[in-house]
């Protein structure tokens, strides 16, 4: 294989690799394709990880590393392995990967720190417990909190997946979302809304809406495949408004500005934001579903 140090993608103007650590996940959040493909999870040793990065960075002169795994970093033991490891080669590239808020101990976000992590995306979904619950997703809403200021401390980037639309999910539990959004400021965020997958325990419980809409292939981005509490409109509008407000405190390094121009940019920002949010008040009444899925465990 012969690779050259151009950039790997001209949007972000450096060299970024691939990489895996480990293959599966022992969560059961119900609506993940991961585990319908068993409970089986296997991950390489701390050391073959650091090995291969140190050969992407000397040899194929890497800039920046996705570890493509599905969760990484589940054993904090081996993450701390791993900054040993990396730091004994010299082997530190700046990287970033997917994992949960209870996951990221003050001793983890340290270890990430030291092996190169720049950047953890972490699935909050909610900021109901009763969604959380219903998702089965097996962490606490305090649990984001903590995991945003540990990384912070490190000087790691915490950015969540946000997930709206879960059967039983009212105006109350997607007010609880946006608090805690706005409470815990985040670097930066993904939207999307609950979409069934077969073989999901969630897909079982919607499948007799989904009519002709079977394959989420065929669903537009941010359209609902089951009755939501709220039409597509409704979803769309607070994905724009939450999307436009984290960018107001995290703007996107490239569009970073000087001198006056931040004044009038912030202003500008800041009209718009409440504008947007202005139409997610609008759409929320007018945009209900009056006969929503709902789920037992989230009324
Ligand atoms: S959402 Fe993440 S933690 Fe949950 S089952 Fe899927 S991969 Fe595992």
């Amino acid at each position: 294989m012969e690779l050259t140090a151009t950039p790997g993608n001209p949007g972000h103007g450096f060299f970024s690799l691939n990489i895996v650590a480990s293959r599966g996940c022992p969560y059961r959040c119900n609506w993940c394709a991961r585990p319908i493909y068993g409970d089986s999870f296997h991950i390489r040793s701390a050391e073959s990880v650091a090995e291969e990065m140190r050969e992407l960075k000397d040899i194929f002169g890497a800039e920046h590393l996705w570890f493509a795994d599905d969760l990484f970093g589940i054993k904090p033991r081996w993450v701390l392995e791993l900054a040993d490891a990396v730091e004994r080669r010299a082997a530190a590239l700046p990287f970033k990967m997917q994992s949960r808020v209870n996951l990221m101990s003050e001793e983890t976000a340290g270890a990430l720190k030291r092996a190169g992590c720049t950047e953890v995306w972490m699935g909050v979904e909610s900021g109901s417990q009763k969604i959380l619950d219903a998702m089965d997703k097996g962490t606490r809403v305090e649990q984001v909190p903590m995991a945003r200021e540990n990384l912070r401390r490190q000087g790691v980037r915490a950015c969540f997946f946000l997930q709206f639309g879960f059967p039983g999910e009212t105006w109350e539990h997607i007010q609880k979302t946006i608090q805690l959004v706005r409470q815990t400021r985040p670097d930066d965020i993904g939207v999307s809304v609950s979409y069934p997958l077969p073989g999901t325990k969630f897909y079982e419980r919607v499948r007799e809406e989904l009519g002709a809409k079977t394959q989420w292939v065929d669903s537009d981005d941010l359209s609902m495949m089951f009755r939501g509490a709220y039409t597509d409109q409704f979803y769309r509008a607070l994905h724009d408004a939450l999307h436009a407000e984290v960018e107001t405190w995290s703007p996107p390094s490239g569009d970073r500005l000087r001198g006056p121009d931040i004044a009038v940019e912030k202003s500008a920002s800041a009209t718009r934001v409440r504008d947007l949010w202005a139409r997610v008040s609008r759409l929320e009444k007018t945009c209900r579903n009056p006969e929503p899925t709902l789920s037992s465990a989230a009324v």
